[in-house]
Parts: structure tokens; sequence; C-alpha cells
């Protein structure tokens, strides 16, 4: 598996250096020069595998020569311990669930595949390193528990004491081991800013820090797997399936259009968003401007006002955005626009959908799948294309207690991972906004 940057200028890679990499030294995204493709018959002979089966047999294709194939079982079916369950909507529409991981959002299942294969090729070369992230909730918690417990990398979290909420903070400090969770008496940008200056420190170099950051190619490659296995789990095998999806730097889009590459039947991607339309505007225009800062919504994992993924968006059809978010080469636009539909969902339609969901058809969602769901009820009523569709709920309703509480007036139940977290006990530092004492801090804890 060779892989390109987004910006073309850098060398080609093998898996490997990008994951340990993140970031090509021309500033582009890695992309995977080629991917196996399945025929349908391959596709459906995999039908009866439970999840980490079947997520196995695709990525042993796609990772041949990269990793020896009994070391990647044994990571797949570590990383891939919990349930996808599939409810139904209707007889032509299902909802995926993506949270029962242990931090109860989709994003445990990249990084709990990027940490074990960080940690395969650390250990094969006897080498150790440091994650280094800053987080304002739900990132940090997803990669803290990706990491928990595997030698040869150490993870620090840094997130603002007073912006995250008590389960958010309960996520990241009760597991200890080889995590260190430190509060910080500031905000995001804060912890933003102490990181990439720690980064940039020639003094913290021996430490060999890292950032595990969304746009590592570790992530995306499993953000492909769940589309095969749903498609896979339903039934009749639809010759077309539609997906929609919850965006907010299109990294989860992005793992279904590689899944589409690699021969899963998808005939379009609703990639909705909310109040932050920067995508939508770009399909309809052609023009392409960021949003900044970026706007604040209901479903404020998706608040992106310019995309990490749209650079890889716009290589898969032959154009070139650099690292600023300038378009160099326009993409053919005419196929994007034909796999690809972006609409932006209020917060009012995504409240109204939350509500009509738990109040009419007895279906829990939170705000990011509402604004899904309410992407697909749109697409269907525009276009009266009632294909096979597949939409997904990217986190669990408990985590977002309040919100849910507040649409529809009790407080939803939550899940034994959440549940679990609530009478551990919590550990962490605290640390006001001067890089000198964080400095201080880590050459202490690393030396
Ligand atoms: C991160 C996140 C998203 C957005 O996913 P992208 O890959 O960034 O588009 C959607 N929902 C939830 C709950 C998230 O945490």
């Amino acid at each position: 598996m060779k892989l390109y940057s987004t910006n073309l200028k850098a060398e080609e890679v093998s898996f490997e250096t990008a994951l340990i990499n993140g970031l090509a030294p021309d500033k582009g995204l890695y992309m995977p020069k080629e991917l196996p493709v399945f025929s349908k018959d391959e596709l459906v002979s995999l039908k009866d595998g439970s999840y980490p089966e079947i997520a196995f047999q695709i990525l042993k294709n796609v990772l041949k020569g990269e990793i020896d194939e009994e070391s990647l079982k044994s990571i797949v079916y570590d990383a891939y311990n919990y349930e996808v369950p599939l409810e139904e909507i209707d007889e032509n529409t299902y909802i995926m669930r993506l949270d029962q991981g242990p931090t109860a959002s989709f994003k445990d299942f990249a990084a709990r595949m990027m940490a074990r294969l960080m940690q395969y090729y650390l250990s094969k070369e006897n080498k150790s390193l440091t994650i280094l992230t800053a987080t304002s909730g739900d990132t940090g918690s997803a990669v803290a528990h990706a990491f928990y417990g595997l030698d040869n990398i150490r993870v620090i979290v840094l997130f603002p004491e007073t912006e995250v909420s008590d389960r958010q903070r309960k996520q990241m400090t009760t597991l200890n081991k080889n995590i260190s969770a430190i509060a910080i008496d500031g905000k995001f940008d804060d912890c933003q800013a102490m990181v990439k200056q720690a980064f940039a420190d020639e003094d913290l170099k021996p430490f060999n820090l890292s950032s595990a950051n969304s746009i590592n190619i570790g992530r995306l490659v499993p953000q492909s797997l769940y589309y095969f296995y749903s498609y896979l789990k339903l039934r009749n095998f639809p010759d077309e399936v539609i997906f929609s999806i919850p965006s907010g730097n299109f990294g989860n889009m992005m793992g279904c259009l590689l899944a589409k590459k690699m021969g899963l039947p998808v005939k379009k991607i609703l990639s909705s968003v909310n109040d932050n339309d920067e995508v939508p505007k770009f399909l309809n225009t052609g023009e392409y401007h960021k949003i900044e800062p970026s706007r604040n919504s209901l479903s404020n994992a998706m608040n992106v006002g310019h995309p990490s993924n749209l650079a890889r968006l716009i290589t898969l059809y032959g154009g070139e955005m650099d690292e600023s978010g300038t378009i160099n080469k326009m993409p053919d636009m005419d196929s994007l626009k034909n796999d690809v539909i972006s609409i932006s969902v209020t917060d009012e339609e995504t409240k109204a959908t939350v509500k009509e969901f738990y109040d009419e058809r007895n279906i829990l969602i939170e705000p990011h799948g509402a604004v899904g769901i309410k992407g697909l009820m749109d697409y269907r009523e525009k276009t009266g294309d009632n294909t096979f569709a597949i939409t997904l709920e990217t986190a669990h309703p408990a985590k977002f207690p309040a919100e849910v509480e507040a649409i529809i007036g009790v407080e939803p139940e939550p899940s034994q991972n959440l549940l679990d977290i609530e009478s551990k006990e919590e550990k962490m530092d605290h640390i006001d906004t001067d890089y000198a004492k964080f400095k201080k801090y880590l050459k202490e804890k690393l030396g």
C-alpha cells in the first residue's frame, strides 16, 4: 500500500510511515494510491461474520504486505470487542448505532485501531512515544481510551477545566496507568496553544511527542469498515444503498467513499452538516469559503468551519486543495456532486427530528444522529428516491443528557460504559496557562 500526499509535493510512503508521521512533509494529507476492489460475490461471502471477522477480511487486503495477518487479526479482535447494532426505522431505512464503544461515540472505531497499529509498529522497532493532545471533550476521551493499557505509548490529555461536562472529564480522569489528564485553568484554545508550543520546543524533542490527530490515515481506513458490515448484515444485499452521515471534519464520510472505491455499492453519500454550511455552499456554487470562527450548534462535535478532510475529498475527484483551504485545481464537480450531497440542518430542525422520532416512533437519537436523519428525509422528499438507506448515529444519546432531556423531557438512560465510569476514582493534575510550568511538568513526567 503506497500513499501519496494531497499536496502532491511529497514522496510516496508506506502505511507505517504515514501512520507514525501523521502529516506529510509538504503539509498535505496522506491518501492510499490504490485500494483492493471486492466483487459483490466476494462481499456477500462474508455475510455471516462477526464485526471483527468482516473488518479483518477487508483490512487484510487493504494492508497486504504492511502487517502480518496473525498480528492484524489479534489487533482487530482486540479493538472491536463491542456491538454494532442496526435498528429498523422502516423496511427501507436503518440506523447504524456506532455508540457502543468505550467512550460512546463513533470515534472509538478509528482511535482504537490507530492506537493498536501504532503500538504494533513501535514495538517491532523497540521505540516508544508520547501522545500529547488538547481536547474540548470528545476527541481526548476517545484517544485516551484507545491507547489505555498499551505498552510503548503514553498519553497526556489537556482539557479546559470548566468547559467539559462531568461525564467527559470522568472519561479522561478515571483511567490512569499510561494516561495522564491535566485540567487547565483556561479555555480550549489555551490547551491547544500549549500543545502546539510543546511540539515546536527543541528541548522536548528527545521525548518523541506525537499528536495522533484526526487527519491520520490510521483513523480513516478503519472508518470504512462499518459500511461493509452494515450492508452485509441487512438481509437482501440491495444493488444500491444510500448512506446518510452527519459530518463535521468529513472523516466519517471519507471512510464511506473509500468503501465505495473498494466495491461497496454506494449510490449516494448524504453528508449533512449543522449551521456550518461551507460544504453545501461549495457544492452548490463551486466556490469554497471557510467559516471563521466556526458557528456554535447543538451538534457541537460537528462545529467545523473548515473540514480537515476536504483536501482528501477534492483529491479523489482530481482536484487539489492546499493546507490553507485554497483550491489550486478544481475537482470534477459533476461526478463529485453525483456521489455526494450535503445539506445544512438548523438546530430547530435537529430538535424537531429528535422529538418526532422519540414521540412518534419510540426511537431515541441525539443531535448529531438527528442531523443525518433529517438530511435523509429531506433528500427523499426532494427527489422521491426511496433507495434502501442506512443513517448513522454517531454518539450515544446519554453523552448529551442535558441537550436530549431539554428536547424530549426525559433524561436518556446511560449505557453500561458510561455508568461504569460514574463510580470510578478521578485523578488529574492541575496547571494554569503558563507554558513554563507545563514544560517543567512534562520534563518531570517523561524524564
Ligand atoms: C466527530 C463527530 C462527528 C463528525 O465526524 P467527522 O468525521 O468529523 O465528520 C459527528 N458526530 C459525533 C458524535 C462526533 O463526535
